[in-house]
């Protein structure tokens, strides 16, 4: 029997980034999936990126991670969004060519050294029980048959789990469109106790881009020069394309108003929930009654593809109710439809099962990642993917701790912490408002927040860890260079800046913090500043125009740390606790949160009752644990 430190299950976006870090970390690591053929497929909309989701894939590439450097070998059109707002909210996003993306990631994943790609269906995973108890487990049981042993292993199944596909009243049961959904794996969760529930969400009908009236759109075109998503990538290279832009009528509203009672969610074939914000056309249509259009954006599948991707009127109306109401729409009245919109249902755990690091709290060994945990998109799945791989390899080398980005790190602390302490309800997405640090957690700064800590975890290469100790050293230079560049108010004046005539001489630093202030002009009082490196300009702007702010914000973090950190024993007897309500105790119980942070995040714990756990942590001599149990979470 093949044996493995770790095994991955699912070759989508978590998956192809669990085993990856499990690799890059040194563990032997099998990623299992149905087609290795479909590693990196995206199942809904061709594109990488956006609001708070660009912010994650680049620090999975801080991380050292394979979203950003497979989207920059297959993007098609850049476009940093929120460019004329603030530096915390923009938002790298790309369009992708679907197989260009497939090969990037495949080829990225056959270069990875420890990693082995195995196509096929895990239909179950091998339990350890001892006395009854799920201690761990010890490999996973393949649809011919075959064992591979494993003491961990990483689930990534996606939408597979118990999926069905709804078009119309036409159900089937799937994955996605074109696999078959995993039945067996639901079943066995379901029977170690894990609680599922039931998520859904859609996609529109494919066009063919042939039949479509272009003139009778908008063309959006992208940032000139696209700027790649990953520090490894000097250049795009890729050809760069348009999208366009039309809207629904009036007309296509009264289509689907007239066929609502086809519609699965309205009908009640449905229950589940979808993502609220990324609704159906069907679900838009009801729910904002007073609009009258709905923008759509027409984006290519690819470069040598005519299927296009009509973003903004995902549907599982019937296929004749598609084709009525596309056929309303300015520019699509002949598009012919070449696979019609569907939606699909799907079971998911409930994440408050997990630990920081995407372990199950039920099973050692297990780690789950992705859709599966109640997330949807891409970029939400890769980013639990790497955390989930890189712990699982962790604990099969035997080390004593598991990896965790707090919410003050990175977007993706702030997910995990979110999906741990709060569960969900409907599918989770990221946006930028998640984030209570947002000026400190911005998508430009990445690699300063994340790569020195994927360094000390052991997942960053030799290419990123020179490139990145290059970086640094010119940061550090130029920040103490421009410190130490002063000038006196009247030669500032005479330069055409409006500056108080007080005496004081004025710094670089300084000057950035006034609003009307522009680098150009710093350029032409000290000309050297046409040496700093274009990356290296931005961090030194944004960190002079809002230094103010992100001070306070690092005042913030680090009063938050010093009882945020306080570790939890996994043991700890709420019960015996006097003060805490039974509500409390219940909640705690249930949960387990691993530090204070984490109880404080959990709806329904009070300030009152972490008042009181502090109390009886510092009280801990008295209930018989040592000092160390209690050792902060770093
Ligand atoms: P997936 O990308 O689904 O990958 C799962 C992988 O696991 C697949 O490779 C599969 O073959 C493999 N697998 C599953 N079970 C087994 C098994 N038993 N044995 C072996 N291999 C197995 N996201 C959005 O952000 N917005 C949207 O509008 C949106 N719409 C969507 C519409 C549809 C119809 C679908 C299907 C998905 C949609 N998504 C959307 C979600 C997006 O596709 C997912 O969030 C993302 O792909 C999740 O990544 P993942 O790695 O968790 O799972």
């Amino acid at each position: 029997m093949s044996r493995y430190d770790v095994i991955v299950i699912g070759g989508g976006h978590a998956g192809c980034e669990a085993a990856a870090a499990a690799a890059r970390f040194g563990a032997k690591t099998a990623l299992i999936t149905h087609d290795i053929t479909r590693i990196g497929e995206m199942s809904c909309n061709p594109a990488i990126g956006g609001l708070g989701k660009g912010h994650i894939v680049r620090e999975i590439d801080a991380l050292d991670g394979l979203m950003g450097r497979a989207i920059d070998r297959a993007g098609i059109q850049f476009r940093l969004l929120n460019r004329s707002k603030g530096p915390a909210v923009r938002g790298p996003r790309a369009q992708a060519d679907r197989k260009l993306y497939r090969q990037a990631m495949q080829t990225l994943l056959s270069e990875q050294q420890n990693l082995s790609l195995i196509p096929a269906s895990v239909e179950d995973v091998r339990l350890d029980v001892k006395g009854g108890r799920v201690t761990g487990l010890s490999g996973v049981i393949l649809g011919d048959g075959r064992h591979l042993a494993a003491g961990n292993v990483v689930l990534t199944t996606g939408t597979f789990l118990r999926g069905m596909i709804h078009i119309g009243s036409e159900t089937l049961p799937a994955g996605r469109v074109g696999d078959p959904p995993a039945v067996g794996l639901s079943y066995t969760l379901k029977r170690i106790g894990f609680r599922l529930g039931r998520l859904k969400t859609g996609t529109p009908a494919r066009l063919d881009g042939r039949t479509i009236d272009w003139a009778a759109t908008t063309e959006q075109k992208g940032d000139h020069p696209p700027e790649p998503f990953s520090t490894l990538t000097a250049h795009i290279t890729v050809p760069q394309i348009s999208c366009y832009v039309t809207e629904t009528t009036a007309a296509t509203h009264e289509v689907i108003r007239a066929n609502l009672d086809q519609a699965p969610i309205y009908s009640g074939q449905i229950q589940s929930s979808g993502p609220r914000y990324c609704p159906s056309i069907e679900d838009k249509v009801v729910r904002f009654a007073d609009k009258s259009r709905h923008q759509i954006f027409l984006e290519p599948e690819g470069l040598d593809d005519p299927t296009i991707y009509p973003n903004g009127i995902s549907t599982s109306l019937p296929k004749s109710v598609q084709q009525q109401f596309i056929a309303s729409i300015p520019g699509l009245e002949k598009a012919v439809i070449l696979r019609p919109g569907y939606a699909i249902e799907y079971d998911f755990v409930d994440p408050t099962e997990l630990t920081a690091s995407l372990q199950t709290k039920r099973v050692p060994g297990l780690f789950l990642a992705g859709q599966i945990n109640g997330t949807t998109g891409y970029e939400e799945a890769a980013g639990q993917g790497l955390i989930a791989g890189l712990g699982a390899a962790m604990r099969a080398s035997g080390c004593p701790d598991q990896p965790g980005l707090s919410r003050s790190e990175a977007y993706i602390g702030v997910m995990i912490d979110d999906l741990i302490t709060r569960g969900v309800t409907e599918p989770y997405r990221m946006f930028t408002s998640r984030a209570e640090y947002r000026l400190r957690l911005r998508a430009d700064n990445a690699d300063q927040r994340l790569t020195d800590i994927g360094l000390t975890f052991g997942i960053v290469g030799t290419e990123r860890r020179r490139a990145w100790q290059d970086k640094k050293q010119q940061l550090l230079h130029w920040q103490q260079r421009i410190a130490s560049l002063t000038e006196t108010p009247g030669k500032l004046a005479a330069a055409g800046l409006k500056i108080s005539q007080d005496g004081t001489r004025r710094s670089i630093p300084d000057l950035l913090g006034y609003p009307d202030i522009k680098w150009d002009q710093l350029r032409g009082i000290w000309p050297e500043l046409a040496d700093v490196p274009g990356d290296i300009q931005l961090q030194l702007e944004i960190s002079g125009k809002y230094r103010g702010y992100l001070d306070r914000q690092e005042a913030d973090i680090r009063a938050l740390r010093r009882d945020d950190h306080i570790k939890l024993p996994s043991t700890l007897p709420y019960e015996d606790i006097s003060g805490l309500s039974n509500e409390s105790v219940a909640l705690l119980k249930e949960r387990r949160p691993a530090s204070i942070g984490e109880a404080s995040r959990i709806p329904g714990i009070t300030p009152a009752a972490l008042t009181i756990i502090i109390g009886y942590v510092n009280r801990r001599s008295e209930v018989g644990y040592r000092k160390s149990d209690f050792d902060r979470v770093t």
